[in-house]
């Protein structure tokens, strides 16, 4: 983030210059240089009737590296995994996914909205379910109960976080499913993390889902864009519940040229990211009033501040004032999130203005 100055008062008695370091979330990663070149130099055509070159390619790669038919850019994840839901269900059925999950919390009810389905959401500690758990919960059609349409998991687990599905449990799970005639969608908005914990390749770990959501504008640093990849059918039908969202793009090569660069050279730089995860929140645990309640695997730290005393509110703004951005995610839990744009330096000093504001220290300390 651009340098500015910090309002008196805030950063100090006097005004100087302090460098945000924005751990809110991977989102607010900005594009590479070679990112806006590609971007700049991009064929483009008009997407809607399949003639942008650089949009073509992205979607082949995105297939191939996926071990699928076909994929399709879409705007945003949010819009992913809505035509997903719309694709694999009708409506009056219930979607099964986790409680924390992205599709029945942040999504405002599009599943309700778009496909006219509920979600039967499940509570796993860590956020990742099991077959056993699923498989209490799946229902037929009958006289009350609305039927199980699909199930919906969450790889990595955002609010959980950023846990990974171990691939033996994924397997597990679609391979029931399957066996019940139920499709599994898999919302991988981030699984170049999930792949980069486990050391395997994202095809193998999500060779058994049907469809799989995967965001290019997050750890991976395209500026925009998101990818639904699986069977040609399926895609088939998604590239026209895109254009009904309002999600046909024109001359997107533009875009796609920058998630190229996403796609082919970012997954291999994300384990730096795990790497200052666990280094924030080995210190973190061992400051006063503050707990790491999961195991951190991958870019994602959430902690409960609980024993500072302070609400996320306070320790937000607290925080702030010492030009460190971090968000809370309900009752006394806060997330943070390191990312490309965020060094082991900025994590260093990140550590100092945590340590600072979980003793107590008052604003202008
Ligand atoms: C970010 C995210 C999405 C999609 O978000 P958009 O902002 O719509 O691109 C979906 N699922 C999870 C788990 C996410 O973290």
């Amino acid at each position: 983030m651009k340098a500015r100055f910090l309002p008196r008062g805030l950063g100090g008695g006097r005004p100087e210059e302090v460098r945000i370091i924005d751990l809110r979330s991977d989102t607010v990663t900005k594009p590479t240089a070679a990112m806006r070149q590609a971007m700049a130099e991009a064929e483009v055509g008009d997407d809607v009737y399949g003639e942008d070159p650089t949009v073509n390619r992205l979607e082949k790669r995105a297939a191939e590296i996926f071990g699928k038919e076909a994929a399709l850019f879409v705007p945003t994840g949010t819009m992913g995994n809505t035509i997903a839901i719309k694709l694999h269900t009708t409506h009056g059925q219930e979607v099964i996914c986790e409680a924390r999950s992205h599709v029945f919390n942040y999504e405002l009810a599009m599943m309700a909205w778009f496909s006219g389905c509920v979600a039967r959401p499940i509570y796993a500690e860590n956020g990742i379910l099991t077959w056993e758990q699923i498989r209490r919960e799946i229902r037929p059609l009958g006289p009350h109960a609305a039927p199980t349409g699909l199930i919906e998991l969450e790889n990595t687990h955002n609010m959980a976080g950023g846990s990974v599905y171990p691939p033996e449990v994924l397997r597990e799970i679609c391979d029931n499913a399957h066996e019940m005639g139920l499709k599994v969608h898999l919302d991988g908005a981030r699984i170049f993390n999930a792949a980069a914990y486990l050391g395997r390749s994202v095809l193998e770990i999500t060779a058994p889902c049907d469809t799989v959501m995967f965001c290019l504008s997050k750890g991976l640093g395209a500026p925009v864009g998101s990818m639904l990849v699986g069977s040609a059918e399926a895609i088939e039908r998604a590239r026209l519940y895109r254009k009904r969202l309002g999600g046909g793009m024109r001359q997107a090569g533009v875009l796609a040229a920058a998630g190229l660069i996403a796609l082919e050279e970012m997954p291999s730089r994300l384990s730096e990211d795990h790497a200052n995860a666990a280094f924030l929140a080995d210190a973190l645990s061992k400051m006063p009033g503050i707990s790491v309640p999961h195991e951190v695997q991958t870019n994602i730290v959430v902690f409960d501040i609980a024993g500072t005393g302070l609400t996320t509110e306070e320790f937000s703004a607290r925080l702030k004032a010492r030009g460190i951005l971090i968000n809370g995610i309900g009752g006394t839990r806060m997330r943070l999130v390191t990312h490309m744009d965020v060094s082991r330096e900025d994590c260093e000093k990140a550590l100092t203005a945590l340590a600072q504001v979980a003793a107590g220290a008052a604003v202008n300390a």
